[in-house]
């Protein structure tokens, strides 16, 4: 996602580097590039032009700072402005005064919606609350099953009419199933059974169906949700623009979630969405587990898209999979040398757990070139490594150095690899250690 647009903002800022001072015409040239830039992703027309005028009249304004030279205070101007357009600050989620906060999931089929569903009880269930889901589309063949399984996943309860029968997710009558009955008991039994937040799945349509929209209006009316999110895949271009226009005029939002940010799409639709509709973008999907999932954070976004790494979501993965005390010892024995081959594969399964390799580099400052440089080193590489070391003794990983010819042949045979790939591992480790030694050291480790 992103990456092409990232690839040709970063280039076009580049080229302002090292002048001393910024000409009218530099900054027009850089504009027009920028603008170029969001075209090609797809950024609908209204959002850039008011977006480059923007830039164009603060960078030609902008006061000589100390601090920064030329080149960067356009950067910090974009990162801004970008920022903006993402929705500036990130909004708190708006909840009931008097629980349940009831969440209601609106867009179009195949956008997203089920599999948020989960993603976002899940996400409560971290904050502390006890949320349930509710099946109110009873349109599609198999959305109720969907929801069930996703709900299994999430572990949280699931408030669905049973098909052919009249009774509801834990045994309850819940009459004819229709949609509006069906979320007004899912809210009485949520209020029963003291979920203190609702989700409510809606069906979806392929088009924009007017019947439909009023299905969702019904619903929206019986449960008189504290937020209703507009749920967008980001994949889609242009078209995004009109739909989100549809369903803010037929049922109206409060909150867009973006959908498949991991795709490859060119970004217009998550960059055009706020500023067209005025509603905050308030979490991004990436993947299609249950933790691909985040809070979004415009100023986040904003530089990664500027390539300039996305440290604190890092920081923030990196806290729920890192233990503190392990992470500890382990920068001691790095300092002290003690460093062994079961604290590195250690190290190295902690860091998986992360996610995957790309997307944790794509977070890092300077994203693409880092993604460039370590393009070898792909998931396979890392399996192979993991076999490799599995494959020592408890004694070989503790002390490497007697791991010998024939160690390596025996290594190397129980772990389905080369001698040749044993030996680079050993040899790596080596390297890294005695790395490792002096960085501890100059730093007074
Ligand atoms: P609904 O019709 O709006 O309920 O959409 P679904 O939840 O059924 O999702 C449609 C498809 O998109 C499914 O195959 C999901 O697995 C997939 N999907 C949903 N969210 C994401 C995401 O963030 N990334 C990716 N790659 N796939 C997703």
């Amino acid at each position: 996602m992103f990456e092409s647009l990232s690839d040709r903002l970063t280039s076009a800022l580049k080229d302002l580097r090292g002048k001393g001072r910024l000409t009218d015409a530099d900054i027009d040239a850089t504009a027009r590039e920028i603008r170029l830039a969001l075209l090609e992703a797809d950024v609908a027309l209204p959002v850039v032009r008011e977006f480059i005028s923007r830039i164009k009249e603060r960078a030609k304004g902008a006061e000589v700072s100390g601090a920064l030279n030329p080149a960067q205070q356009v950067v910090k101007i974009v990162n801004e402005e970008l920022t903006g357009i993402l929705g500036g600050e990130s909004r708190p989620l708006n909840y009931a005064k008097q629980p349940p906060t009831v969440i209601m999931l609106a867009g179009l089929q195949g956008a997203g919606k089920t599999t948020l569903a989960g993603k976002l009880a899940n996400w409560f269930k971290s904050q502390k609350h006890t949320p349930m889901l509710v099946a109110c589309d009873l349109q599609r063949p198999g959305a109720v099953d969907q929801l069930k399984i996703v709900g299994d996943r999430a572990n949280v309860p699931v408030f669905a009419p049973h098909p052919g029968t009249s009774v509801g997710g834990d045994g309850e009558p819940i009459g004819v199933a229709e949609p509006v009955d069906v979320a007004n008991r899912a809210i009485a039994h949520a209020r029963a059974k003291m979920h203190d937040v609702v989700i409510v799945d809606t069906a979806g349509r392929l088009g924009i169906d007017e019947e439909l929209m009023a299905q969702a209006r019904g619903i929206r009316d019986a449960v008189e949700p504290d937020e209703t999110f507009f749920v967008l895949d980001a994949m889609v271009g242009q078209d995004a623009v009109t739909t989100a226009e549809a369903f803010r005029d037929g049922v109206g939002f409060t909150g867009v979630v973006l959908t498949k940010l991991d795709g490859d799409a060119r970004g217009g639709a998550a960059l055009s969405v706020r500023e067209l509709t005025g509603t905050p973008i308030m979490f991004a999907s990436n993947g299609e587990k249950l933790e691909d999932f985040d809070v979004f954070h415009p100023d986040r976004m904003a530089s990664r898209i500027l390539g300039m790494g996305d440290v604190l979501s890092l920081i923030e993965q990196a806290e729920t999979v890192f233990d503190q005390k392990q992470a500890e010892e382990a920068a001691s024995k790095i300092g002290s040398g003690e460093l062994t081959l079961e604290d590195f594969l250690d190290q190295m399964l902690m860091i998986r757990r992360m996610g995957p390799l790309g997307n944790i580099i794509g977070m890092l400052p300077g994203g693409k070139e880092m993604k460039d440089a370590v393009g070898d080193i792909d998931e396979k590489y890392l399996d192979r490594i993991q076999a490799i070391i599995r494959g020592m003794t408890p004694e070989e990983r503790a002390n490497p150095k007697i791991i010998n010819g024939s160690r390596r042949l025996r290594i190397a045979n129980g772990s389905g690899v080369k001698v040749s790939d044993v030996n680079q591992l050993v040899d790596r480790f080596f390297e890294a250690k005695k790395m490792m030694g002096r960085m501890a050291g100059q730093m007074g480790m």
